[in-house]
């Protein structure tokens, strides 16, 4: 299998690979790598505080709106920013807290603590609540765990006049197999490599007289199309497949159009697109899914070699 970025990508955190020389299963146990094998970093264990304090006078409350559950699922779903060199371990094969109790486990080998400290608005204030947001916790590890920019602004619940959050946060390693916290990845999906081709230049006028452009701005038009009437450049097949949607079925120029423009299947060779949450750049994460299969494979190779000996 051979495999290859495809030109333009990726953007942001979105992007698009060319696999060749191999077959759907195998497109498709990469597709479940990336979603349930690949580790990463997710909040799994939070300690909010309980009780009532007293600041300059206002006496505070440990409530909010959301229950303990709500709010502890909330913060597992931020994407913790994970690097590879750091080797944070397990913590089930961490060997600090591999023998310790269950409530004991955890150090600095194996997890990231975050602190968060809100108080709702003044006693005095004119606004009614304040919103509680991710970028409210903050690293007592290593800064570069601070939560991404894109992602300082996903809310997490409001406080009223008289309440206060204050809680520790523990991130730790896990697979998207045990949780969907430790998932990298959303919106994988793979389809066959294809090339457009023009069959019928007056026919795809139906078309080409749309105006429609690809996503990188140019006019879907015979031009596009060139001297061999094909389009293999990988994106803009995918944009005229999008635009064919406009002369399918049910738009009332399917007849007139009359497959003009037809849609080749080339063998053995897929697209595999998918977008990360931000916790890994997404070529990373290809990689990631490529070591964690080879490894599943060594280890099935090595427990036939066992059983055949
Ligand atoms: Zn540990």
């Amino acid at each position: 299998m051979k495999a290859e970025v495809v030109k333009g990508w990726p953007r942001n955190n979105a992007i698009r690979i060319l696999l060749k020389d191999t077959d759907s299963s195998q497109v498709n146990a990469i597709r479940r790598a990336l979603i349930s094998d690949v580790p990463k970093l997710a909040i799994t264990r939070v300690n909010i505080t309980q009780g009532v304090v007293e600041n300059d006078g206002q006496i505070m409350e440990s409530v909010n709106v959301l229950p303990d559950e709500v709010l502890a699922h909330r913060l597992a779903m931020i994407p913790i920013p994970t690097f590879t060199d750091d080797n944070i371990y397990f913590t089930e094969n961490c060997e600090e807290c591999m023998y310790k109790a269950d409530t004991e486990k955890g150090c600095q080998q194996c997890q990231i603590i975050y602190s968060l400290n809100v108080q709702g608005p003044a006693s005095d204030s004119e606004q009614q609540t304040v919103t509680v947001y991710a970028e409210d916790l903050t690293t007592v590890s290593d800064q570069k765990y601070d939560i991404l920019e894109e992602h300082k602004r996903i809310p997490l619940t409001i406080l009223s006049k008289g309440q206060y959050l204050e809680l520790y946060a523990l991130a730790r390693m896990g697979r998207g197999g045990a949780h969907q916290k430790w998932c990298p990845v959303s919106g994988v999906g793979f389809r066959p490599l294809q090339k457009a081709v023009l069959n019928k230049p007056k026919k795809a006028d139906v078309l080409f007289s749309l105006g429609l452009k690809t996503s990188d701005g140019k006019d879907i038009n015979a031009k596009l199309f060139g001297s061999n009437k094909t389009i293999d450049d990988i994106n803009h097949v995918f944009d005229l497949e999008k635009a064919l949607h406009q002369v399918g079925p049910g738009t009332g120029r399917e007849a007139d159009f009359d497959d003009a423009i037809t849609m080749e299947t080339v063998e053995g060779s897929y697209v595999l697109s998918y977008e990360t949450d931000g916790s890994y750049d997404p070529k990373t994460a290809f990689n990631l899914a490529m070591d964690e299969l080879a490894s599943r494979f060594d280890s099935i190779a090595s427990d036939l070699d066992k059983a055949f000996a």
